[in-house]
C-alpha cells in the first residue's frame, strides 16, 4: 500500500500500526486520532482522553481563557483567495472563536528554508498583518528558525492564540443536545479545490477562491443577537464530513444530515466530480458548523446572514447512542441514506 493511497483515504485502515510517520497522520482523520491517542495523550495527559475541542479552556484570575496552537504546511504557499500567512492567522483565530472566545493575541513562529526569496517572506508577513487587523488580534511574539536548503519547503508557520471567554458563554462538544439544529455557515469545499487548482499539473480553467476567512465576527454577531450555540466547530481538513464524524464519535451523538441542504457551489461540484473528490470531505478554511437549540434557529440564521454569511440548516441531532459509537447518517439527493465515515487520512494532503 502506498502512502498516497493512505493519504487519499480511499483505502481502509491497515491492520497494523505504522512504525514511521505517514502523510495520513497529518490528515485530520482516523490515522491522526490514532497517533494522538497512542503517542501524545499518554505522554502529555496521563492517557486521560482530553475533551477534543478547538481550544483548551483554562481558568484565569478573572473568567476563563481559550488557548490554542496550530502549524501550517500548505503547499503551494499561495493559492487563489489566500496564502499560508492568512491561513495561519485565520486558523488560530477560528479555533479560539469556536470556543466562544474573543480572540486577542497570537504568536507566530517561522521555519524558513535557506534560499527562500525575502520578497516571498515579506508577502506572507504582510498577508498575516492584514488578516490579524481584520480579525482584531495582535501578533505579539514569535520565533524564526532556518533549516538548510532541501530540508524545508519554503515556509512553515506555527501559531498560537489566546482569547477571553465572557461569563455565561459555555460552548463545547459536551453541550450538544438531541434536537439541536445543525447549521453550516456557508458553502463547503472551496479551500480544498482552490489549493488543488494550483498544485503541480492540476490547474483548472477557472480557479475558485478559497473561503479562507476569520469566523470571530460571526460568533460576535450571534452573541449580539442573544444566541449562544451549544457547540461550534470550524471546518478544516476533511471538510464538513470529518467535523461531523469527529463530533459524533467523540460525544456518541447520532446526527442526521440532508445532503440536498448542504450548500456546495457549482464550481466546487464541477472541480470535484471528474477526479472523484467528495465535496463533503473537501477542506474549508472559513466555514463552521453550529449546533443551536431548535427554538433559536431563526435568530441564529438571521444573525449570521446579517453578518454577511449564507448559512444553511443541514440537519439535526437525533440522539445519543449509548451502546455503540455515534454516527452521521446522510440522506442523499436520491432519497437513500448512508453513513458518513471518518477517512483514514485526507483526500488531499497538505491543504493547511
Ligand atoms: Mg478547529
Amino acid at each position: 500500500m502506498s502512502v498516497e493511497d493512505e493519504a487519499s483515504g480511499i483505502i481502509c485502515a491497515p491492520p497494523f500500526r505504522h512504525s514511521t510517520i505517514q502523510l495520513a497522520h497529518g490528515g485530520g482523520g482516523r490515522a491522526m486520532r490514532e497517533l494522538v491517542d497512542s503517542v501524545f495523550l499518554p505522554a502529555f495527559a496521563g492517557g486521560v482522553p482530553a475533551p477534543r475541542h478547538d481550544s483548551a479552556v483554562l481558568p484565569a484570575a478573572h473568567g476563563r481563557l481559550a488557548f490554542t496552537s496550530d502549524a501550517f504546511v500548505v503547499r503551494p504557499l499561495f493559492f487563489p483567495g489566500g496564502d499560508i500567512g492568512a491561513l495561519a492567522v485565520n486558523g488560530t483565530v477560528n479555533d479560539l472563536a469556536m470556543a466562544g472566545a474573543l480572540p486577542e493575541y497570537l504568536s507566530a513562529s517561522f521555519v524558513l528554508e535557506e534560499g527562500l526569496e525575502l520578497a516571498t517572506l515579506e508577502r506572507v508577513v504582510r498577508s498575516m498583518a492584514d488578516a490579524a487587523r481584520a480579525a482584531g488580534v495582535t501578533i505579539v511574539t514569535g520565533d524564526t528558525k532556518v533549516v538548510d536548503r532541501g530540508h524545508g519547503d519554503g515556509i512553515f508557520i506555527a501559531t498560537s492564540g489566546v482569547g477571553r471567554i465572557e461569563d455565561g458563554v459555555d460552548i463545547a462538544p459536551s453541550k450538544i443536545r438531541p434536537g439541536d439544529a445543525i447549521v453550516v455557515s456557508g458553502d463547503v469545499g472551496r479551500h480544498g479545490v482552490a489549493v488543488l487548482s494550483v498544485r503541480e499539473g492540476l490547474g483548472f480553467e477557472n480557479a475558485l477562491d478559497s473561503d479562507c476567512a476569520e469566523l470571530g465576527s460571526l460568533v460576535r454577531a450571534l452573541f449580539r443577537a442573544g444566541v449562544v450555540p451549544h457547540c461550534l466547530r470550524d471546518l478544516t481538513r476533511g471538510g464538513l464530513a470529518a467535523s461531523l464524524c469527529e463530533l459524533a464519535l467523540d460525544g456518541g451523538f447520532d446526527f442526521r444530515i440532508d445532503a440536498r441542504k448542504v450548500p456546495i457551489s457549482a464550481a466546487v461540484q464541477r472541480a470535484c466530480e471528474p477526479i472523484g473528490l467528495d465535496p463533503l470531505y473537501a477542506a474549508c478554511a472559513g466555514r463552521c458548523i453550529l449546533f443551536v437549540p431548535d427554538d433559536e434557529l431563526g435568530a441564529a440564521l438571521g444573525a449570521l446572514a446579517a453578518a454577511g454569511a449564507e448559512p444553511a440548516p443541514i440537519g439535526v441531532v437525533e440522539g445519543v447512542a449509548r451502546t455503540r459509537p455515534g454516527r452521521v447518517e446522510l440522506e442523499t439527493a436520491l432519497g437513500a441514506s448512508r453513513l458518513l465515515e471518518l477517512f483514514y487520512g485526507e483526500q488531499l494532503p497538505r491543504v493547511c
